[in-house]
């Protein structure tokens, strides 16, 4: 019998919030690899489809949909004074509301996306505001929250696979980049040896000890930005059916961040602005958000599997924490900044639904997530890919096939398991500093995280290339771009 390493005890009530493909696929982990009172594990879901399941499994099942009036009560009387441990894995339930009640109660908290409350992305006055319903709004408050009661219980915010594991991935490859790079790679007047936050007398390589370390190496490397670049081939064999929206997890999910306008972090050797462009008022300044939806914004980018390809800029939480976490200077007039932004191409069942939701202007009704068992071929790789310096661009990250995402766990597809085992890393971390306050995955110590979720997550890959956004393009038509800096986002944007 396989046996699995114990990443803590967990005191007190265990409490899933939502149960659809990545709580299902994370419950097996959480089984696996942490030690708790299984009497008092309880998943909160109004789906009764998911009701058979958890009762053959003898998990109890709360089968109710949290609302802003129904959560303080629901929490509060599963949680009965704390401790214990809250993982949000639903849609529709404000993860900054339930992240606040569960550090008054004492009760360890993490989710993986910054979720509002059900309407806030369609039907409420925010609908008409497109900075109001944007991620950056949305993160901000939770760093607002996290500025409001500092310390205290720990609440990790957006800890999946992107966001979450990417920025582990960002620090991984920087220090891969500074070892490869040896001197040649820093930028002029920077001093290897003497990079701010590095370890005293360290050769690149060396891991910097705080934010301003991190930022210090990335802004010595000459990064000029990140794109999270991913490509899903997960396929079944059946052609997708007309009117169904297929994806590899939530449709809700990706249907709600596809219509939120696209974002990017705006970094500082950008020399254009582009149509449609607005920058915010408040908060920390980092991002931009164009007046458009992300899910038809495309950019070029670059995988190891197709080599250069189309991505959708879909906005996300990590697009912004990153830009801020590794800004040096005054972050209202930066000294530096890295551009950074999600590419991201879906498995083309999501693509052709994509296609399909825009050209007819409404959502299809019906919705289905590629299950384990049904997928032929394909794998998830995704990466960050690491752009601007000595050697052009580095993408790095997890290539992980679903044959075996099936070998590893049960319940889940490549795109789940990268999504699911992050959960249990933060999980981990979270037990192991359980008075850190509300913190984002850039803010943890991205070794100890990847060496929990290492094991669930395929090859991890390092790969140089040559390519940049001005390479491969249709030479037929006149296009906006700048042959003087391959790696302006005005030549990223697809036109
Ligand atoms: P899903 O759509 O398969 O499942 C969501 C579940 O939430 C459903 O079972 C639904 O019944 C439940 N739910 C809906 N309203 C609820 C409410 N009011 N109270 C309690 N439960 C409710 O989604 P999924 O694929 O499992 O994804 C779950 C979450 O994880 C989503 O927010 C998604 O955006 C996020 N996610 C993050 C990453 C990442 O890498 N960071 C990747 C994938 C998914």
């Amino acid at each position: 019998m396989t046996t699995y390493p114990l990443h803590g005890r967990i005191e007190g009530a265990v409490v899933i919030i939502g149960f659809g493909s990545i709580g299902k696929g994370t419950l097996p982990l959480i089984e696996r690899h942490f030690d708790y009172d299984a009497a008092r594990l309880t998943v909160i879901d109004p789906d009764p489809g998911v009701a058979t399941f958890l009762s053959q499994h003898r998990i109890a099942h709360l089968q109710v949909a949290l609302t802003p009036d129904n959560y303080r009560d629901v929490l509060g009387g599963l949680f009965a004074g704390g401790p214990g441990f809250c993982v949000n894995l639903s849609v529709d339930v404000a993860s900054r509301d339930v992240m606040r009640l569960c550090r008054e109660m004492g009760v360890l908290y993490i989710d993986t996306v910054t979720e509002p409350w059900k309407g806030f992305y369609f039907d409420s006055t925010a609908a008409t505001d497109n900075a109001a319903r944007s991620n950056y709004a949305l993160r901000q408050a939770v760093r607002d929250e996290a500025a409001r009661a500092p310390g205290g219980p720990t609440a990790v915010s957006c800890c999946g696979a992107n966001p979450g594991m990417v920025s582990w991935f960002v620090k991984e490859a920087l220090l891969r980049l500074a070892a490869d790079c040896g001197e040649a790679g820093v930028a002029p007047g920077v001093a290897p040896g003497a990079l701010p936050g590095a370890v005293p007398g360290a050769l690149p390589g060396a891991v910097p000890a705080d934010r301003a370390g991190w930022a210090a190496l990335m802004q010595g490397l000459g990064v000029k930005g990140i794109h999270i670049a991913e490509r899903d081939t997960q396929a079944r064999r059946l052609p997708r059916p007309r009117g169904t929206f297929v994806n590899t997890w939530s449709v809700e999910g990706f249907i709600a961040e596809g219509f939120q306008p696209a974002e990017l972090g705006w970094g500082t050797h950008e020399t254009w602005f582009p149509d449609g462009g607005h920058r915010h008022d408040t908060g920390c300044g980092a991002a931009i958000w164009i007046e458009r939806p992300g899910a038809i914004t495309r950019v070029h980018s670059w995988c190891p599997t197709p080599g250069p390809q189309f991505g959708f800029l879909v906005t996300h939480n990590e697009a912004i924490s990153i830009a801020d976490y590794y800004t040096v200077g005054d972050p209202a007039a930066p000294a530096y900044r890295p551009t950074c932004h999600y590419a991201y191409h879906p498995c083309d069942d999501a693509v052709l639904s994509l296609h399909e939701m825009f050209g007819s202007g409404r959502k299809q009704t019906r919705h289905e997530i590629l299950a384990p068992d049904e997928i032929v071929e394909g794998g998830d790789e995704l990466g960050v890919l690491i752009y601007g310096h000595a050697r052009n661009a580095l993408w790095y990250g997890s290539r992980l096939s679903t044959a075996e995402a099936r070998s590893l766990a049960p319940y889940q597809n490549a795109t789940g398991l990268q999504v699911s085992s992050a959960v249990i890393a933060g999980m981990a971390w979270a037990l192991a500093n359980p008075l850190a306050g509300i913190v984002e995955t850039d803010e943890m110590d991205h070794a100890f995280c990847l060496a929990v979720q290492r094991p669930y997550l395929g090859p991890i890959e390092a790969h140089y290339t040559d390519w940049t956004p001005l390479q491969d393009r249709w030479a037929h038509f006149p296009e906006d771009i700048d042959e003087s800096d391959p790696w302006q986002f005005r030549n990223v944007l697809a036109t």
